[in-house]
This record gives structure tokens, C-alpha cells and sequence, in this order.
């Protein structure tokens, strides 16, 4: 890429030498790192600046492309006319470019899929111009006026409602005439009708209009930090007067106020002019912390991804064009166009949803590292239970660690008490989910008014249906995958390609026998419950309650206010969550990951149950968690027990280094998957074969365990096998991967995907 082209370019055009051919360099969104270049004809010349898109003939079509630079050299092949410009202005700046350019590189995919996913779907469709409908009162009235109007629409029911909802509003703000319709369950004529009657205001706007900043309320004041928050907060501002700023690990307890440090530190930046965006391992599940920055802030936008075409793509605008000072938002918000950005902050740095799952499988936390390299800007990652990856960067020095080590206001990290379920097994004779202990202590917290959490890494009525005449387990007939009974929906339903079924009546394998439920979900633990604790109003919280729009919000709030006692979930409630009424938290099954084939599975379970753990003992009566497994010894759970951090990663890290798994080394996986289960072996073998015969060579420093069959054989009736490499650095897989990525490409059906720092192993 020819860098500083936008200055050069103009330069070139103004001195007289016009007449010289210049080309584009154009990217396209498919898996082929490449670049093609295309005359730049005199009247788009001007016109086209790197960041935009352009319509080119390619092969014997027209297609749409990245123009990621502009060159004077030819290329050697003879080019073709660039045939029309998309935009107006560049939809990725200098920055974006360099590290949509990495990510290619890095990840092994092509630049154009990194510029893909880097744009959202809604700037590169440039959705027109739209004008929504909005509705108010048509001026203040008293709230016996209110009851009057009320009264005499007590007939026009759907009217009425219309009314209700708007007098109801805290001020005579404007609600969006097709949400009021919602609400209402009414149709456009009785909004007209309300209008004819001058009881209502109806009034169109366009979008821009509609996302100015909204008048600035005062934004609340920040809270005065406690002596740790202060020292962590000094040595903040201390690294912001550096030429370069780094990245600080700062490692907090649950509870010991991170998130007021980010606030304050945000405002530190803006202070000096400078931009902030905010990472979030999930827009959904952290409404709490969400609700902090806005009302701290004024020009927030959060990014979420189901926000409608026209106002994502003005809010996109926004941040674009500066209107906007924080950022906050799931992980492709590493990617918003916000400029002069001086901070980058990823709250729960250890969470996997950092990492994109397909292609460009990149991580956030290291696209963070990278974008604060090239903006000069400070990176924070804030967690109670580090990523060894981050970790193991402090230990090496390239990370700055600062510590928060205890709660605010002098609250202790509750007990945690582990439960042997075998010996629970032994003690009641016969299985039961509910251990003594749990239903003790949730007995004593119910009776107190106070409120509990369960969690369960699982949803679902039952994880196994099999046969009790012949045992046959039921599996999913695309997927190598035993189906799960949920209940309350009465279907069977494959979790890996999310088919359903009605469950069968007898056997389908031995045709005679009927059918059992084994193992347990969150279905069942809130029917066992719900027995156990008649009296007490249990909110669940999986995917399947869930689904909805916003339910979550709505189902938190409830619980906040005390309308349910008890809070049973997924992961869904393991992060983020505040409330000090929660007194007990019971895990039922802390093995659920442990068992899971993964280098990272034990890792995940001590953050898990450390997470989990932190949402009690918020407040002023205490809390306790129970952890029930059949593992009870297992130095993961241990060390979570105690809240012993650093004694998890040293114990972990001892485990990894003879091996070399990361943080020590570098991983990338390759995943075959293919139609053909014969197809697939040969060509994972093939390509197996291929990068041992690199590793031979290597002396030792690159080492390829497999090929063999993933351990999900078969998903949505693909056979999938896969393959990993495992080097000292990253540039060793690179070359290797290099090497063979001309046998990468699909054959017979069959698809290789690479995963570079993979996450999943199955
Ligand atoms: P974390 O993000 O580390 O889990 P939070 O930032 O949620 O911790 O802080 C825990 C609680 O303590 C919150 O209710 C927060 O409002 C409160 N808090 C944080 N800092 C202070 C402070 N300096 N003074 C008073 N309360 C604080
Ligand atoms: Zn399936």
C-alpha cells in the first residue's frame, strides 16, 4: 500500500503530471489474499481517495471492491478501467486500513474479508435517506385533564391505551409512532384519529434530525475514590503523560470498583480532548454497566447489533464525523470510526467472546493492542480473573499491572463452600441436584427475605434421552450430537445446528422400549426447585427465556425489585450483575467445562466460578457460595474456593509451559469439513502430511498434533476433522501456513478453515 497516498496523490495531480497513469489497488471479500490492480481513469482520477469502494470488472463480471491504496507502479499484467466509485468518502480511514492489512495477514484471511466485517452491513448497503413518525401530547396538561380526557375515551379502549401510554412518560418526550403502535397494539388511524381530535401531536423527521445528541442532562457526578481506586487512578494519569501509553492490566476483585476507575478515567481523557471506546464481552448482559457510562457521560452510543438500518447507519455517521465521545460496545466496536481516540477499555478481558468464531477470526483484545499502537492512544483491561495470555505479559513486562484487591466499602469476598456430590450420592442414596447443604442455605437466605442465584452452564430439560430397553442415545441426525429434551416447548432440539423434533414415544433404534431423560438442565433444576420452594416466584434465564428482544433488561429489573426471590441461569448471569440483596449463590454442577477436551477448559472453569461467586456478598448482609461437584479436589475449583488468583495461574502455567500451549506458544488450528467423511480424511491427511514435512525441518520449533477427527465428528452433516499447530511464535505457523495455503483452497467439497489463537477446540 502506497501509505500517505492522499497527499501525495493531490500532489501529483497539481504538478502537472495528470497525464500519468495511476492504478488502484483493489481487494475483494473472498478467502484469497491478493491484490489487483486497475487503471484509475482521468475524469474518477480526483475522486477516489484509498477507504472507498469501486465497481470493477473482474473475470466476466462486475463486482464490488476495496480500494485499499493507489500506485504509480504498474503492475506488469495488463489492467482494466476501474468502472464507478461508491462513495463519497472513505468508509475506512489510513488506520483501518493497516489493520484490516494485518488482520489478513495475521489471521490468514484475504484483506477484503477484513474490510468486510470491518465495515457494518448497513454503511456498505448506504440505506436512503428514511423519515419516521413521532408522537406527543399536544401540550402539557394537569394530571385531573389527563383523567378527564382518560374517562371520556373509556369506550375507544385502543385509544385510551394511546393515551395511557403517552401521559404515563416521565416528561412529554416524543415516542416513535411505530413502538407507541406496539405498545398500544393499534393501527396508524387511531393515532390519526387522536391527531383530528388535537389530543395528539404527529411529526416527521429524518433520521439525522432525530440523532442529534440529545439535550444534555447533567451528567451525575463522579463518586470520590476509595485509597486503592485513588492509587490505581494516579497511576493512570502518570502513564498518560508518556510518549507511549501501553497497555495496563488492571486486575480487580469483583465488587472493588473498576468500573468507577474507567469512568473517571474516560473523563481524565476527554478532558484533554481525547475519545474513548468501550468494549463489552456482551451488549445484553451488561445493561448495568451500560446504564453507568451513559449516565455519566453525554454523547455515548452504544453499538448494538440489532440496531435498525437507517439509525445504526446514522449513528455510525455520528462517530464518524465527531458528534460522539465514548464508544461502547461488543466486540466489532474495535472497528468504530471514531477519531483521536486516546483510550481503549476491554472490560473482562479474559471473556471468549473477544474472539470472532468465523471469518476473520480475529480477537478484540489483540485488535485493541494494535489500533492504541497506531493512534498513540492507552489500552485497559479490566478483569477479576486475567487471561493468562495477559497475564503472562505482565510477567514478561509488556504490560503494566495495577490491583485492586479489595471490595468497596469494606465488604469481604463471600466463603465458598464445595459440596462432593459423590459423597452426596452416597450420603441420600440415589441423585439429587440439590444438594443438602444448598437447600439448607437457600432455606435460611428465602427466610430472610434475601435473594439467590443458581447457575447452570447448561439449558434445557435433559442433556441425554436414551433408551431403557436397549440404552441407545439419541443423537441428532445432521450432527454428531446427543439431542437435549426441553420441556417446557416438548421438543428435542440439537444445540449445535438447533433442529427440533417432537420426542419420540418409543425407541427408534429398538423400536420397543421407552424412552428416559438423563442428566439435567436448567428446566429441570427449575422444576426441582420449584417443588423443593413452592412458595417462592423463580425467574429463569437461559437462551430460551430469553429470546426476546430487551427480555433480559425487562427479567433483571424484576429481579432487582424483588419480584422474584430466586434467579436461576447460564452463563447469561455470571457477569457484570450488582445486586446486594443476593445473598447465596449456588453452582450446581462446576464440572459441566472442566470435562470439555480443551487446554483452556480449566481456565475457563476457575473463571467462571469466580465470576459466579462475585455476584453475592455485594451488600451489607454478607453472601456465600456453594459449589457442588464431583471433582471437589480439583485445584481449579480449589483455588477458586479460596479466591486465590495467583495461585491458579502459577499452578496453571506449570501445567502448560512443558507443553508449550499458549501463553508459552502460538496456536492455529485447521478445520477440515466436507460432506464426504472419506473426502475430508484424505484431505486433512494430505495437508497433515504436507505441514509435517515443514515441521521436520523446523528443528523442533514447529509441531503438528493430528490430524484426526474433531471431537464433534459431524455438524449439520458435515464430517469435520482438524488439525493443530503449535510453535514457539507466531511466525513459524505463519510461514507454515504460508507454505500450504495453495492446498488450503476447497477440493472435493472439502473446506479448510484456519484458526489462528483458536478458542474452540471442538
Ligand atoms: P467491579 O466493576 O470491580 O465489579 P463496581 O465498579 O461495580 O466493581 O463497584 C462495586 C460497587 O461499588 C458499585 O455499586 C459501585 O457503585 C460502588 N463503588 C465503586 N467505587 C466506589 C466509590 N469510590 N465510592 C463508593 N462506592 C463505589
Ligand atoms: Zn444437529
Amino acid at each position: 500500500m502506497n501509505s500517505g497516498n492522499q497527499t501525495s496523490k493531490s500532489h501529483i495531480l497539481s504538478s502537472n503530471m495528470s497525464t500519468r497513469q495511476l492504478f488502484a489497488e483493489v481487494v475483494f471479500n473472498i478467502p484469497l489474499n491478493k491484490i489487483f490492480h486497475y487503471n484509475i481513469p482521468h475524469n474518477l482520477g480526483e475522486l477516489l481517495i484509498p477507504g472507498m469502494r469501486v465497481k470493477v470488472p473482474f473475470g466476466n463480471k462486475i463486482i464490488t471492491g476495496f480500494c485499499v491504496g493507489i500506485t504509480d507502479k504498474p503492475s506488469g499484467y495488463k489492467t482494466k478501467d476501474i468502472i464507478g466509485i461508491l462513495d463519497i468518502f472513505p468508509l475506512a480511514d489510513e488506520t483501518m486500513l493497516r489493520i484490516t492489512k494485518w488482520i489478513s495477514s495475521y489471521y490468514c484471511c484475504g484483506w477484503g474479508e477484513a474490510m468486510h466485517a470491518v465495515i457494518p452491513p448497513i454503511v456498505r448497503n448506504n440505506p436512503k435517506e428514511k423519515k419516521y413518525t413521532f408522537v406527543k401530547t399536544s401540550g402539557c396538561l394537569s394530571v385531573s385533564e389527563k383523567e378527564t380526557i382518560l374517562q371520556s375515551k373509556k369506550r375507544a379502549t385502543k385509544q385510551a391505551k394511546v393515551l395511557e401510554l403517552l401521559f404515563n412518560q416521565e416528561s412529554n418526550t416524543e415516542i416513535n409512532a411505530k413502538e407507541l403502535m406496539r405498545r398500544a397494539g393499534c393501527a396508524m388511524s387511531v393515532l390519526r384519529r387522536l391527531e383530528q381530535e388535537n389530543l395528539i401531536l404527529l411529526k416527521e423527521k429524518s433520521v439525522d434530525a432525530l440523532n442529534m445528541p440529545e439535550e444534555c442532562s447533567k451528567p451525575r457526578q463522579h463518586l470520590t475514590l476509595s485509597g486503592e481506586q485513588q492509587a490505581a487512578f494516579e497511576a493512570i494519569k502518570q502513564k498518560l503523560t508518556e510518549p507511549v501509553q501501553g497497555v495496563i492490566l488492571l486486575h480487580g476483585i469483583t465488587g472493588s470498583g473498576k468500573t468507577e476507575l474507567y469512568l473517571q478515567t474516560i473523563a481524565k481523557l476527554l478532558e484533554q480532548g481525547k475519545k474513548t471506546i468501550f468494549l463489552v464481552p456482551e451488549i445484553s448482559l451488561t445493561s448495568q454497566t451500560i446504564g453507568r457510562i451513559k449516565e455519566r457521560f453525554n454523547n455515548v452510543a452504544v453499538l448494538h447489533s440489532h440496531l435498525q438500518g437507517a439509525f445504526h447507519y446514522s449513528q455510525w455517521k455520528d462517530i464518524k464525523e465527531g458528534r460522539v465521545d465514548v464508544v461502547v460496545g461488543a466486540r466489532s466496536s474495535i472497528f468504530a470510526p471514531l477519531k483521536n481516540v486516546g483510550l481503549i477499555i476491554l472490560d473482562e478481558e479474559h471473556e471468549n467472546t473477544y474472539k470472532q468464531e468465523n471469518s476473520p477470526r480475529y480477537n478484540a483484545r489483540d485488535i485493541a493492542t494494535l489500533r492504541a499502537k497506531y493512534e498513540n492512544a492507552m489500552v485497559l483491561l479490566g478483569t477479576a480473573t486475567p487471561s493468562l495470555e495477559s497475564y503472562y505479559e505482565v510477567e514478561k513486562g509488556n504490560y503494566t499491572k495495577l490491583v485492586l484487591s479489595k471490595r468497596i466499602g469494606a465488604l469481604q469476598l463471600p466463603p465458598v463452600e464445595i459440596v462432593d456430590m459423590l459423597e452426596e450420592v452416597r450420603k441420600k442414596r440415589g441423585y439429587h441436584i440439590v444438594s443438602q447443604r444448598l437447600e439448607y442455605y437457600m432455606k435460611q437466605a428465602l427466610s430472610r427475605n434475601e435473594q439467590v442465584i443458581l447457575f447452570l452452564n447448561r439449558r434445557g430439560f435433559a442433556p441425554y434421552i436414551h433408551c431403557k430397553r436397549c440404552g441407545f442415545v439419541l443423537k441428532c441426525r445432521r450432527c454428531d450430537i446427543p439431542l437435549t429434551f426441553h420441556k417446557n416447548l416438548n421438543i428435542t432440539m440439537c444445540h449445535y445446528c438447533h433442529s427440533e423434533a417432537l420426542p419420540p414415544e418409543s425407541c427408534p433404534d429398538c423400536l420397543a422400549g421407552s424412552v428416559n431423560y438423563r442428566g439435567f438442565g436448567t428446566e429441570k433444576i427449575e422444576d426441582e426447585i420449584a417443588k423443593k420452594f413452592p412458595e417462592y416466584k423463580i425467574l429463569r434465564m437461559d437462551s430460551d427465556s430469553m429470546r426476546s428482544h430487551g427480555s433480559h433488561e425487562k427479567a433483571l429489573k424484576a429481579f432487582e425489585q424483588g419480584e422474584f426471590r430466586i434467579l436461576l441461569g447460564t452463563q447469561m448471569i455470571a457477569k457484570g450483575l450488582d445486586f446486594p440483596n443476593v445473598t447465596l449463590v449456588g453452582i450446581i454442577s462446576a464440572d459441566t467445562m472442566l470435562n470439555l477436551p480443551d487446554f483452556r477448559s480449566g481456565e475457563r472453569t476457575f473463571q467462571l466460578i469466580s465470576q459466579v461467586a462475585g455476584r453475592t456478598g455485594r451488600g451489607h448482609r454478607g453472601g456465600r457460595v456453594i459449589v457442588q461437584s464431583f471433582n471437589p479436589k480439583h485445584y481449579c475449583i480449589t483455588y477458586a474456593a479460596a479466591h486465590d488468583y495467583e495461585g491458579f495461574a502459577k499452578k496453571e502455567l506449570e501445567y502448560r509451559k512443558p507443553l508449550n500451549y499458549p501463553p508459552f506458544g502460538k496456536l492455529a488450528r485447521i478445520i477440515f469439513r466436507g460432506v464426504s467423511e472419506k473426502n475430508t480424511e484424505e484431505k486433512a491427511m494430505v495437508i497433515g502430511n504436507a505441514l509435517k514435512e515443514i515441521a521436520k525441518e523446523s528443528d523442533k520449533q514447529l509441531e503438528i498434533l493430528g490430524p484426526s477427527p474433531a471431537p464433534v465428528t459431524r455438524i449439520n452433516n458435515q464430517f469435520r476433522w482438524h488439525l493443530l499447530l503449535k510453535a514457539k511464535d507466531h511466525q513459524r505457523i505463519h510461514d507454515a501456513l504460508q507454505c500450504v495455503s495453495d492446498m488450503l483452497k476447497p477440493t472435493k467439497g472439502v473446506q479448510s478453515l484456519v484458526d489462528v489463537d483458536p478458542y474452540m477446540m471442538l
